[in-house]
Parts: structure tokens; C-alpha cells; sequence
């Protein structure tokens, strides 16, 4: 899982890592998750803006601190200490991203002009394909064990200090061996309102649902209080469903056969 984040967050087509979104004040605040669902461990980093690779972090907060979540300066502290590799902050940063906050930022003034309403802060800018870019992996080992994990710069034009739903476990990340591992990407705030991960995890523990169904129901509650966006789930069958609500979702499949999968539309 990590590692396959690690691809990600090294590209910069998607919005993790190098590539990230802006926030309001124009830097790049990442936040990042990992959970291993055999031992329920899980890590987590928040509003970093100088580790090269967030989800490295959260790896290390998983296995080398006694803690889940630990956010900016401290987070960037303990990955200096653990070694990992650090970077300017103008590392993140990419032209294209940064026309998407000046097109947000002239869409939130006519927006706020028009009808003074905050809430539409959160839909993505006119001009943006409503694909959104966070990057996740979950991962099913031969030995039954099931992982997740997502890394993020969040959503473009966010307010300081701003904390999405990838990093909180329950939320936009979570494993458990037993059940599901789940990523999310969408408007964080109504996936964080939802618990859309452990809203999975849960159907399956208790009501057995098929994981289609059971993303779809979380989907639904999340769409319900006007969020939007996608999730992939598997279980410890190697059954899995990536669905969304939104118009489409970059994803790819492995299996054991080797034979990779990848699309972007249709469900
Ligand atoms: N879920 C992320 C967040 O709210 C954004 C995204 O998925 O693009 O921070």
C-alpha cells in the first residue's frame, strides 16, 4: 500500500505529494493514513508541508510512535528524526495547481458576491472535471491480512489549518482484517461527517452486506448531505468494489494473475 502510494505521490498528476492542491493562502498542506487490518495499527499525519512523501510518515507514526495522528510542525519533527526525506515546501508546488486556486479563488468571489453562502467553498471550481485526485491504495496479502491507505493536499482553496477526512481512521482510511479496507476520496468534510469508512466496515460486520452495497449506502448518506465523491473497498475474499457518485475515478486493479486493470468512467 505503501509503496503504491509512494508512485503516486512521487507524480504529478494526482493530488498527493508533488502535485498537491493550494490551500486559500497559496502553500500545500498534506495529510495522509495507513491502517494494517491484521493488528488494527494505524498512523497518520496532518498539515504537513515539508515531508517528500506524507504516507511515509504515517507509516512511521504507526510503527515507531505510540500515537495515530500527529499534525504539522510535530509530524515534521518526528519524520526529520525518523529519517525520512524532507523537501521545500516549493517542492509541491505545479502550475496547474495553482491555476485551479486562482479559478477558485475568482469563482469564491462571485460566489460569495452573489449569495454570501460558504458552504459552496467546497464544490471543486467551475473549470474542474469533478475527478478528484487524492491518491489510496488497499492491499490483500496470501496470509488473509488487508490494508489501506490515502494521501492528500486535500481540496484546493481549503482554509489554514484545515484537516480533511484521509487521515482520520473511520473517516477516509481503515482496515480491519475481519471486515474491509477502505479508501475514500470527496468533499473530506461530509465523508468525516459520515465515518464513510468504518459506515463500510461496519454493514459488513454486522449485517453482512455485499460491499457493493454497502459502499453505495455510504455514498448515499454522504450525497445526502450534499458531498460527493468515491471509494474502494476489499475484503479478505479478494472481492472488491470501487464505486462513486461523482463523474468518474481514476483507479486500477492487480490481481495474483498480474494482469492490471485500469479505467476511469462507467462503474
Ligand atoms: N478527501 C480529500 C479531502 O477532503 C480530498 C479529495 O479526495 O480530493 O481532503
Amino acid at each position: 500500500v505503501q509503496r503504491a502510494i509512494n508512485v503516486m505521490e512521487d507524480s504529478p498528476l494526482f493530488n498527493a505529494g508533488k502535485g498537491a492542491v493550494f490551500t486559500h493562502d497559496g502553500k500545500n498542506e498534506l495529510d495522509a493514513a495507513i491502517m494494517d487490518g491484521k493488528t488494527k495499527m494505524a498512523g497518520a499525519v496532518a498539515g504537513v508541508t515539508t515531508i517528500k512523501n506524507p504516507i511515509n510518515a504515517a507509516y512511521a507514526v504507526m510503527t515507531k510512535s505510540p500515537h495515530v495522528l500527529m499534525i504539522s510542525n510535530g509530524a515534521e519533527l518526528f519524520a526529520k528524526e525518523q529519517g525520512l526525506v524532507m523537501v521545500e515546501p516549493s517542492y509541491f508546488k505545479t502550475d496547474f495547481r495553482w491555476q485551479q486556486l486562482q479559478n477558485a479563488l475568482k469563482d469564491e468571489k462571485i460566489t460569495l458576491d452573489h449569495n454570501g453562502k460558504s458552504a459552496s467553498l467546497l464544490l471543486p471550481p467551475k473549470n474542474y472535471d469533478y475527478k478528484y485526485g487524492t491518491v489510496g491504495a488497499v492491499a490483500l496479502d496470501k496470509d488473509g491480512n488487508l490494508a489501506a491507505g490515502t494521501s492528500t493536499g486535500g481540496m484546493t482553496n481549503k482554509r489554514y489549518g484545515r484537516v480533511g477526512d484521509s487521515p482520520i481512521i473511520g473517516a477516509g482510511t481503515y482496515a480491519d482484517n475481519n471486515t474491509v479496507a477502505v479508501s475514500a476520496t470527496g468533499t473530506g468534510e461530509m465523508f468525516i461527517r459520515t465515518s464513510t469508512a468504518y459506515n463500510i466496515a461496519a454493514q459488513v460486520k454486522y449485517k453482512n452486506t455485499p460491499l457493493k452495497e454497502a459502499a453505495q449506502n455510504a455514498l448515499d448518506e454522504v450525497k445526502n448531505i450534499n458531498g460527493s465523491g468515491g471509494v474502494i473497498v476489499l475484503d479478505k475474499n479478494g472481492n472488491y468494489t470501487m464505486s462513486f457518485n461523482t463523474e468518474g475515478m481514476y483507479r486500477g486493479t492487480i490481481g495474483n494473475d498480474g494482469k492490471a486493470i485500469v479505467s476511469i468512467y462507467e462503474q
